[in-house]
Protein backbone atom coordinates (compact mmCIF):
# COMPACT_ATOMS: atom_id res chain seq x y z
CA UNK A 1 0.00 0.00 0.00
CA UNK A 2 0.80 3.84 -0.71
CA UNK A 3 2.02 5.67 2.33
CA UNK A 4 0.67 9.37 2.07
CA UNK A 5 -0.46 12.14 3.91
CA UNK A 6 -3.72 13.17 4.20
CA UNK A 7 -3.29 16.34 2.92
CA UNK A 8 -1.67 15.15 0.02
CA UNK A 9 -4.58 12.50 -0.63
CA UNK A 10 -7.20 15.96 0.02
CA UNK A 11 -5.51 17.59 -2.10
CA UNK A 12 -5.08 15.00 -4.61
CA UNK A 13 -8.99 14.31 -4.31
CA UNK A 14 -10.09 17.52 -4.76
CA UNK A 15 -7.86 18.03 -8.22
CA UNK A 16 -9.52 15.22 -9.67
CA UNK A 17 -12.62 16.30 -8.66
CA UNK A 18 -12.47 19.80 -9.88
CA UNK A 19 -10.69 18.57 -13.16
CA UNK A 20 -13.39 16.34 -14.20
CA UNK A 21 -15.85 18.87 -13.66
CA UNK A 22 -14.25 21.45 -15.45
CA UNK A 23 -14.33 18.58 -18.23
CA UNK A 24 -17.45 17.97 -17.86
CA UNK A 25 -18.65 22.08 -18.17
CA UNK A 26 -16.31 22.15 -21.35
CA UNK A 27 -18.06 19.18 -23.26
CA UNK A 28 -21.56 20.32 -22.03
CA UNK A 29 -21.25 23.71 -23.42
CA UNK A 30 -20.22 22.66 -26.76
CA UNK A 31 -23.24 20.16 -26.94
CA UNK A 32 -25.11 22.94 -26.05
CA UNK A 33 -23.89 25.40 -28.70
CA UNK A 34 -24.01 23.08 -31.16
CA UNK A 35 -27.33 22.30 -30.20
CA UNK A 36 -28.66 26.23 -29.96
CA UNK A 37 -27.08 26.20 -33.57
CA UNK A 38 -28.81 23.46 -34.73
CA UNK A 39 -32.10 25.16 -33.68
CA UNK A 40 -31.51 28.28 -34.79
CA UNK A 41 -30.79 27.22 -38.42
CA UNK A 42 -34.48 25.50 -38.70
CA UNK A 43 -36.34 28.16 -36.72
CA UNK A 44 -38.71 30.25 -39.42
CA UNK A 45 -40.69 33.18 -38.97
CA UNK A 46 -43.50 33.08 -41.54
CA UNK A 47 -43.74 37.00 -43.09
CA UNK A 48 -47.47 35.93 -43.92
CA UNK A 49 -48.81 35.95 -40.37
CA UNK A 50 -45.29 36.33 -38.53
CA UNK A 51 -45.82 32.77 -36.75
CA UNK A 52 -42.70 31.45 -35.68
CA UNK A 53 -42.15 27.61 -35.93
CA UNK A 54 -39.26 25.22 -35.88
CA UNK A 55 -39.17 22.92 -39.57
CA UNK A 56 -35.91 21.01 -39.21
CA UNK A 57 -36.75 19.07 -42.78
CA UNK A 58 -36.96 22.24 -44.99
CA UNK A 59 -33.55 23.85 -46.13
CA UNK A 60 -34.96 26.78 -48.58
CA UNK A 61 -38.69 26.48 -48.69
CA UNK A 62 -40.88 25.69 -46.10
CA UNK A 63 -44.14 25.73 -45.06
CA UNK A 64 -46.34 27.56 -42.03
CA UNK A 65 -48.61 25.32 -40.60
CA UNK A 66 -50.37 28.21 -39.22
CA UNK A 67 -51.67 29.71 -42.81
CA UNK A 68 -50.45 27.05 -44.84
CA UNK A 69 -47.77 29.47 -47.41
CA UNK A 70 -44.92 28.56 -48.67
CA UNK A 71 -42.00 31.07 -48.43
CA UNK A 72 -37.88 30.70 -49.17
CA UNK A 73 -35.45 31.16 -47.22
CA UNK A 74 -34.31 34.69 -48.01
CA UNK A 75 -37.77 35.45 -46.34
CA UNK A 76 -36.79 33.72 -42.96
CA UNK A 77 -36.22 35.98 -40.27
ZN1 LIG B 1 -48.00 31.87 -41.80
Amino acid sequence: MIKIEINLAVVLYLSISILILFIWIFFDYRKDKRVKEDNYNTLWQCPICLHIYIDSRAENISRCPRCNTLHKREEKV
